[in-house]
């Protein structure tokens, strides 16, 4: 798996520039944190990613394929190949646990479409397992909006993981949670993803979980990367 991104700026309708040129590379299977105070540009740099939001300028490339060249249709294959773990494709809430996975399998757009379609056995006995794994075994028939934070965090990594994506974009990941669960999350997510050989960027605020978990820590301020290295070289920087 290769991420590449190359020369990326978005300025907003309001004149905000958001990212003015950034380059990054992710190759293989490592876990990338982007690290810097809000207003740096990092929900913005992740979404243009998938193109949630559209980057004004720059390509993004996943594994060859240009995602800032495809049209919707393309785009929208592609995108079954990238596991979001966003605030803002929260869970729905009316719905259980085991569901909620499930819609994991067709992508996000079309959520609630999913719910007229039977899911494949196989499908539903990978979505058992991966629960299991995330520690939400005997919850699927919960709804989601029974959970606290920490257990939907973790039915969103398992939506996430259940696509079989080639990588993971996780913004903010532990924002609305208290320190210890953080660290229960973040070491959930981190070693998911090496267990699956896929490569996550995550955006999170919180420097210490940045230099805890993360293989390279990535540093944006004013739309821009001030700095990059593995967390020990990072350490007295930040
Ligand atoms: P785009 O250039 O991607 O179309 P827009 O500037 O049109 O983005 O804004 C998209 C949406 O984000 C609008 O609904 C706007 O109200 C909202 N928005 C505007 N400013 C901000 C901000 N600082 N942070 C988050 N959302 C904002
Ligand atoms: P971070 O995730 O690091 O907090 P953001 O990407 O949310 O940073 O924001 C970067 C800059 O872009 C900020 O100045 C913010 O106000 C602006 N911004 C973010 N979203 C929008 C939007 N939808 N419309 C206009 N400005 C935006």
């Amino acid at each position: 798996m290769t991420l590449d991104v190359t020369d990326l700026s978005k300025t907003y309708a309001s004149g905000d520039e958001a990212l003015t040129g950034v380059d990054l590379s992710i190759e293989g299977s490592e876990t990338v944190a982007m690290i810097g105070p809000s207003g740096a540009g990092k929900s913005t740099f992740v979404r243009c990613i998938n193109r949630l939001t559209e980057p004004t300028s720059g390509t993004v490339e996943l594994d060859g394929t240009e995602l800032t060249a495809l049209g919707d249709d393309e785009l929208r294959s592609a995108r079954r190949d990238i596991g979001m773990i966003f605030q803002e494709y929260d869970l729905v809430e009316r719905l259980t646990v085991m569901e909620n996975v499930l819609t994991g399998r067709l992508g996000y757009v079309s959520t609630w479409r999913a719910f007229r379609r039977d899911f494949p056995p196989k499908d539903v006995e990978r979505a058992y397992e991966i629960l299991d794994r995330v520690g939400l075994d005997g919850m699927e028939d919960k709804r989601v909006d029974e959970l606290s934070g920490g257990q939907r965090q973790r039915v969103g990594i398992a939506r996430a993981v259940i696509q079989q994506p080639k990588i993971l974009l996780v913004d903010e990941p532990t924002s609305s949670l208290d320190p210890e669960t953080s660290n229960t999350v973040m070491g959930l997510l981190t070693d998911i993803a090496a267990e699956r050989d896929v490569p996550v960027l995550i955006n999170i605020h919180e420097v210490d979980l940045a230099l805890d978990y993360a293989d390279r820590v990535v540093g944006l301020h004013d739309g821009d990367v001030v700095f990059e290295g593995v967390p020990a070289d990072v350490d007295d920087r930040v």
